[in-house]
């Protein structure tokens, strides 16, 4: 196992305009689970083959385990990788496909046996050895795929969208089961993914990419309950983060959305006539049929089966909001709505930045 250090690395791939990276820094623990988010096209798979030694970087450096690895070739950089096609070979058993890499570096036969056997337990594919990967479900090959990876004793996992072409249900079953996995080996995991959900399961941290650069990295709850900034609340939950702009009064304590107002935090007094942008999770905001306090006007009332999504308006602007699934409303009601202080965070509205 390894720590892996990146260092400003920057990509450009040729006849590309702008940075595939630009000047990303990273330091995964040894034996840390990190997951890489983000929207298409901000530069995950790139800082992943990089990783791995696929691509070259600009510039930057990549160092495993104290090693300087940049512009080492792929295979003695000990790595093991899963990608999204997570190519199994059809004409061999899963044993065989298991153990292959394996062989291709000389391990003795007995060795093979074993660690195969070690790793089919692990992935619960013991009972598949001797199938052929067309006799498999997508779950099950994709666990060949992950055992083929696993048994290879490498220092770091790379992971790209491994789960991506399971369907709803097998990603859920298998999202754990991995999870579970890579704890019990406890191996250096870089994990490349878009959705959100999987990143804040899987992660001891995550890594919110944005236009090739790390917009915010930490640990999943506090990226969740504190965004660094308006991209990674609006990229995050789903619905994402609200957002209300208001301007905060002259004496600084109060902020007004357009006719309804909420108080200031004491910190934010400085802002006393500026505007301000308010965010609060739809879940963080409650609602009872009265008319007084803050107000939102219901505009669609939708059940979720678990919770039931509102869509409200205050002062022309929209919020969501996540209720009970008991919770009944008409459109056209107007609501109480309730939104903790303490859950509500304060943005910049030029930097789109959290503030303090
Ligand atoms: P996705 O989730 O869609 O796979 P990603 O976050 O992994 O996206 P990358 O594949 O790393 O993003 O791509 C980052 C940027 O680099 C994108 O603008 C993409 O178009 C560009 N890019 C990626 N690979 C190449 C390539 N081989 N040649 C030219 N441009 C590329």
């Amino acid at each position: 196992m390894a720590e892996v250090v990146l260092h400003e690395l920057v990509k450009t791939y040729p006849g590309g305009t702008a940075r595939a990276t630009d000047e990303v820094s990273l330091e995964v623990a040894d034996g840390e689970f990190m997951v890489l988010l983000g929207p298409s096209g901000c530069g995950k798979t790139t800082l992943l083959r990089m990783v791995a030694g696929l691509e070259t970087p600009d510039s930057g450096q990549i160092v495993i385990g104290g090693r300087d690895v940049t512009y080492l070739e792929p295979r003695r950089r000990n790595l093991s990788m899963v990608f999204q096609s997570y190519a199994v070979f059809p004409n061999k058993k899963v044993a065989d496909n298991i153990g292959f890499g394996l062989r291709v570096h000389g391990v003795p036969a007995d060795e093979v046996r074993k660690k195969v056997e070690w790793a089919a337990e692990l992935l619960q594919l013991t009972p598949y050895l001797d199938r052929y990967p067309a006799k498999l479900s997508g779950g099950q090959r994709q666990r060949v795929a992950v055992a083929r990876a696993i048994v290879m004793d490498a220092d770091v996992l790379l992971m790209d969208e491994p789960l991506s072409n399971l369907d709803a249900l097998l990603r859920l079953s298998f999202r754990a089961e991995l999870k579970k996995l890579v704890n019990e080996i406890g191996v250096t995991t870089l994990y490349v993914t878009h959705d959100q959900v999987e990143a804040l399961s899987l992660g001891d941290r995550v890594a919110v990419m944005r236009e090739g650069r790390i917009a915010q990295c930490g640990d999943p709850v506090a990226v969740y309950t504190e965004p660094a900034d308006e991209f990674v609340g609006g990229f995050l939950g789903s619905p994402p983060m609200n957002f209300l702009t208001g301007t905060v009064s002259e004496d600084g304590t109060r902020i007004d959305f357009g006719g309804q107002t909420l108080p200031v935090p004491a910190a934010l007094k400085t802002f006393q006539g500026k505007r301000l942008r308010l965010g609060i999770r739809p879940e963080s905001i409650s609602v009872e049929p009265a008319s007084d306090g803050l107000r939102g006007d219901v505009q669609v009332f939708e059940p979720l089966g678990s919770s039931t999504l509102l869509t409200t308006e205050l002062c022309g602007q929209v919020l969501k909001v996540q209720a009970p699934a008991s919770f009944r409303a008409e459109p056209g009601q107007t609501l109480k709505l309730g939104l903790p202080p303490e859950q509500c965070r304060w943005y910049d509205p030029e930097t789109q930045l959290l503030l303090e």
